[in-house]
């Protein structure tokens, strides 16, 4: 193909040729995401040079599209052209009218790429969530790293990414840090943060309203999409329908996903097959509960945050006894200081105890009895309860025991010596033996880890339904 002589070094025209080749050849809300926003700016000999808006979309195009460009302008041209970018601010604007257009231009498109204005990318500036003021531990550094890279680089390695655990780990903390780091440091993108309720509520209005449409084009038109909370959607088919579909068209686009769910989504139950294997796509990771250290830097942070001085033994004292959330660590270190603040008393040691003590107590209530344990290992392993408690010590039955004691040990604060006697009157160290035995396979078999996650999330399921 000779559009016109290399020598006069002007590649306009083959730009003008590849783009039609482009748009053929990927999904049209790609093509109006990314290549809207890059515009030929000049040639030199064996060199195009185009201009983006920002260094965002610049790292975007080339980490996507900069092999396809090269190999489709070497081809056109004959000769091995050097792609080269320049950033100009002004460029944002996209200029449809500019663009070959290889199919029927799409009104609806254009206008859904518009640069958003500065009063919608307010929308949500009063929200404090951020990737500074989340703690990150051992229990959440591969949800933290992942949701950041996401935020960085939306679209690419991890998509879609569904992060699961149980209530108040900070799985809304990091779905929200990507929208508020979104909306801030990257205005070229239309990013879109729901819970599954209001998905699920907004799709019913449409409904009935007979808006299904606009509510089509609200979500499917978006650059990202955050869901919360998707195991709301057990139960509601014709939601879960929409959503199916809502997210084959924004994967075929490579538009980032992002979902929380407060357990993994093989044991969502009452979801329907295809949209459970497609939250299993892409990325799946898990927040586990913070460790005493963690619990401690976590609060550190909070009282850093409000200005107030905490001595170390009641940060201590919090730390042990509050284990079983970051919310009810939040809400005994508020409390604290509200009451610090309005007696104007410092906090100490007598006081804190005192103030917490039914929040403390309330812990160790919803901390787990033995017997849920017990109860729900056995069923895993289809024993009885009795059995598990009781003298037989054939493999069948020894070996879901030295797993209960060692989640007995893990879940709740009672001693070795306290889950001996709970298990049929028996020894301290045999329990420690347990422990070491199933920590050992912890190591080499990576079944192990399954099984006890597993076990770990219906314990709590059991208990959360008592
Ligand atoms: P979830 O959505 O998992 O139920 P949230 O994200 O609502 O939990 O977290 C509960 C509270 O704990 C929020 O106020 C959040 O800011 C805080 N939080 C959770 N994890 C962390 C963390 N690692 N560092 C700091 N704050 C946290
Ligand atoms: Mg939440």
């Amino acid at each position: 193909m000779t559009v016109m002589s290399n020598n006069i070094n002007n590649y306009n025209l083959f730009w003008k040729e590849a783009l039609v080749r482009i748009r053929s050849e990927i999904s049209e809300q790609e093509y109006f995401t990314w290549f809207n926003r890059l515009e030929y700016e000049s040639s030199k000999l064996n060199e195009i040079i185009f201009s983006v808006p920002s260094k965002f979309i610049l790292d975007q195009i080339k980490q996507r599209y900069l092999i396809k460009i090269g190999d489709i302008l070497n081809e056109l041209t004959g000769s091995d052209i050097k792609i080269s970018f320049v950033i100009k601010k002004q460029a944002a604007a996209p200029k449809t009218t500019q663009l070959p257009s290889a199919k029927e231009e799409n009104s609806e498109h254009k206008n859904s790429h518009k640069p958003k204005t500065a009063s919608h990318k307010n929308e949500k500036a009063s929200n404090s969530y951020s990737f500074d003021t989340f703690v990150v531990g051992d229990n959440s550094s591969f949800a933290f790293n992942a949701c950041m890279a996401i935020a960085k680089n939306p679209g690419t390695t991890y998509n879609p990414c569904l992060i699961y655990g149980g209530v108040g780990l900070g799985k809304t903390h990091l779905i929200q840090s990507i929208n508020n780091y979104v909306n801030s440091n990257i205005q070229e993108l239309d990013i879109k943060y729901v819970t599954a309720e209001t998905f699920t509520n907004e799709f019913i209005k449409a409904v009935g309203d007979r808006k299904t449409q606009q509510f089509k084009n609200k979500y499917r038109k978006v650059d990202i999409l955050l869901i919360d909370d998707i195991h709301f959607l057990q139960g509601k088919s014709s939601t879960q329908e929409e959503l199916f579909h809502t997210f084959n068209d924004l994967y075929d686009s490579n538009k980032q996903m992002v979902f929380t769910c407060d357990r993994p989504a093989s044991e969502l139950k009452e979801l329907t097959a295809r949209l459970r294997s497609r939250f299993e796509r892409g990325l799946n990771v898990d927040l586990q509960p913070p460790n005493f250290e963690t619990r401690m830097a976590i609060m550190r942070k909070k009282c850093e945050k409000q200005s107030y001085e905490m001595s170390n033994d009641v940060l201590t004292f919090i730390s042990k006894n509050i284990n079983t959330n970051v919310r009810d660590l939040e809400s005994s270190l508020t409390k604290l200081i509200a009451y610090s603040k309005l007696l104007n008393k410092k906090i100490t040691l007598e006081i804190a105890q005192e103030q917490l003590k039914d929040s403390y107590s309330l812990n160790r209530e919803k901390s787990i009895a033995i017997e849920t344990i017990q109860r729900v290992v056995a069923d895993y392993f289809n024993l009885s309860y009795f059995e598990l408690r009781g003298k037989k010590r054939t493999r069948a039955i020894a070996f879901p025991r030295q797993i209960s004691m060692y989640i007995s040990r893990k879940m709740t604060d009672y001693s070795t010596t306290e889950i001996g006697y709970d298990f049929g009157g028996r020894d301290h160290t045999t329990v420690m033996h347990a422990c070491q035995r199933i920590e050992g396979l912890l190591q080499s078999d990576s079944n192990m880890d399954n099984v006890i996650q597993k076990l770990t999330r219906s314990i709590n399921e059991y208990r959360r339904n008592l």
